[in-house]
């Protein structure tokens, strides 16, 4: 059996822990390797080894870091398939979607090599008599970021890329689930050019993450998981005194007003609500037609497009989407949907007995479409991740404004009218942090920032963008006076002794 240790000072270590994690290939539900889970000594090991090669660098012109950025993106573009495959075997998404992950990762490594410009200070000439102010943007040092399983590239890189080509040293900690695609980028960077021991990747679980919440030399934490995670990861790292931005789960509504274009709406809610098996923070999990003439249109465009997707491994192209993470997982989202039809939800698509052939120990579970779910009932009210669409009917705009405003959750939400002075209005009413008009998954691009609201991010600092630069660095402001009697005197040239 395979064994997956870590990549502490510029190598792939075995760790020496005894205590391992397994990898399950959710296709056929075996596993197929162990995962050694870190010692707090390990973590230790990793960050001694960031805070030595983080001083230099720091020191390294900013060009010079971008250049590995340069070299990095390369360098993944090259091995793209070879990433996205090895990305699939462990998440069960599909190739295309593998790429995808990827190649949202990758726009914020080509976002990375443009941070000298973001970086590079203010500078106020004359700010008093004979005096200039200026501020500049320094490294924090050694920072970490932990990261969830449904995202194993996109994410790592979301945080790693940026902190890195700000001048810190970074120690990653993967979900347990997915971790060899950051141990490949970790290769990836050191063949870009970048020193040992500036990226560092730490298997682990709890006493991992805990050691690095407590490590007096980790001065940062990015975190992307689950709310209730999250939460914990804010509160204690900030009794250690860290900076922490630390993004939970999400909710995410799309409303359907009366003039919305039906058949686009369906196709999008079928990509938004069910790609990647409904495991994004950005899926589209409940629809809110306005209107019973909406809904009852929305209804006849999406059951026949629910029934007819393809469940399927992630090497077919025509699959929509594979199995779901875990058999844990997968139990999950069926207690759930046993959930909505106990508290009076209408399933009007059930997928829970749908079978691949082939592949019965797969986690694999069919499209859920759920009608006349109402803002009272549980299943609405918690995040459930899966293939699982709610169609939660409402009256009018404003009960329809009301729903992802008065939800725990504000990560994404989508409006779907021609109405442009509805949709300003309600862009900028809503309480959700990122908003698609007539797009169904609103996730900024790499030189934005992308971070929700609520219970969907503790923290107040973005990932990624000039968000992410600002997380990474600190100002220092510096103001000068030189000394007046200088000013017209005969100018002498310091001696060198
Ligand atoms: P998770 O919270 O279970 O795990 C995330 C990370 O936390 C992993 O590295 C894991 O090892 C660690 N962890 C888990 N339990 C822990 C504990 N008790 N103590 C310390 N560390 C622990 O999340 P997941 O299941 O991997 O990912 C899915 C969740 O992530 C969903 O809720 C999804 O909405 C959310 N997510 C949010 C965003 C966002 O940007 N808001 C993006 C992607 C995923």
């Amino acid at each position: 059996m395979q064994q997956i240790g870590h990549f502490i000072g510029g190598k792939i270590v075995s760790g020496n822990s005894g205590r391992f994690h397994d990898v399950f290939d959710p296709v056929i539900g075996q596993i197929q390797a162990k995962l050694s889970l870190a010692t707090i000594d390990e973590l230790g090991l990793a960050v001694a080894s960031a805070k030595k090669a983080q001083i230099d660098w720091a020191a390294t012109n900013p060009q010079r870091r971008a250049r590995v950025m340069f070299n990095f993106k390369a360098l993944i573009e090259r091995d793209l398939d070879a990433l996205a495959a090895l990305l699939s075997s462990e998440h069960g998404k599909t190739h295309a979607d593998a790429k995808g992950d990827i190649g949202r990762g990758l726009e914020v490594v080509e976002f990375a090599c443009g941070i000298p410009h973001l970086i590079k200070g203010e500078f106020s000439q004359g700010a008093g008599p004979k005096i200039d102010m200026y501020s500049m943007r320094q490294p924090l040092g050694v920072v970490a970021g932990i990261t969830p399983f449904n995202f194993p590239a996109m994410i790592p890189l979301w945080m790693s890329a940026v902190a890195i080509a700000c001048g810190n040293a970074f120690i990653l900690k993967p979900s347990e689930k997915c971790p060899s695609v950051p141990l490949k980028l970790a290769e990836l960077l050191q063949e870009a050019g970048l020193a040992d021991g500036v990226f560092n990747v730490v298997n682990g679980d709890r006493i991992a993450v805990d050691g690095i919440l407590e490590h007096p030399d980790i001065k940062a934490i990015s975190f992307v998981g689950s709310s209730a995670i999250a939460e914990y990861i804010y509160a204690k790292a900030a009794t250690y005194g860290k900076r922490v931005q630390a993004m939970g789960g999400a909710k995410n509504h799309a409303i359907i007003l009366p003039d919305a274009d039906l058949d686009q709406v369906a196709n999008d809610l079928i990509g938004a609500g069910y790609g990647s098996a409904g495991e994004r923070c950005m899926a589209i999990s409940v629809a809110v037609p306005v209107g019973e003439q909406t809904a009852e249109g929305l209804i006849d465009r999406l059951r026949p497009k629910v029934e007819s997707l393809k469940i399927g491994v992630p090497s077919d192209a025509s699959t929509d989407y594979g199995p779901l993470i875990t058999a844990e997982h997968r139990q999950s989202v069926l207690n759930w949907i046993e959930k909505g039809i106990a508290e009076g939800a209408e399933l009007i698509v059930d997928g829970r007995n749908t079978k691949l052939q082939g592949y019965e120990n797969g986690y694999f579970l069919g499209g859920s479409l759920f009608d006349k779910v109402t803002s009272d009932m549980e299943s609405y009210k918690q995040e459930i991740f899966g293939p699982v669409l709610q169609i939660a009917r409402s009256e009018n705009f404003e009960q329809a404004l009301a729903m992802p405003s008065s939800h725990q959750y504000g990560n994404g939400v989508a409006i779907y009218t021609k109405s442009g002075g509805l949709a300003r209005e309600f862009a900028s009413r809503v309480d959700v942090g990122m908003v698609g008009i007539n797009v169904p998954i609103p996730v900024p691009l790499a030189y934005h920032s992308f971070g929700g609201w609520k219970r969907s991010a503790f923290g107040d600092i973005n990932q990624h963008g000039p968000e992410g630069v600002r997380f990474y660095t600190k100002t220092k402001t510096v103001t000068a006076r030189w000394p007046e009697e200088l000013l017209g005197s005969e100018f002498v040239i310091p001696q060198m002794k």
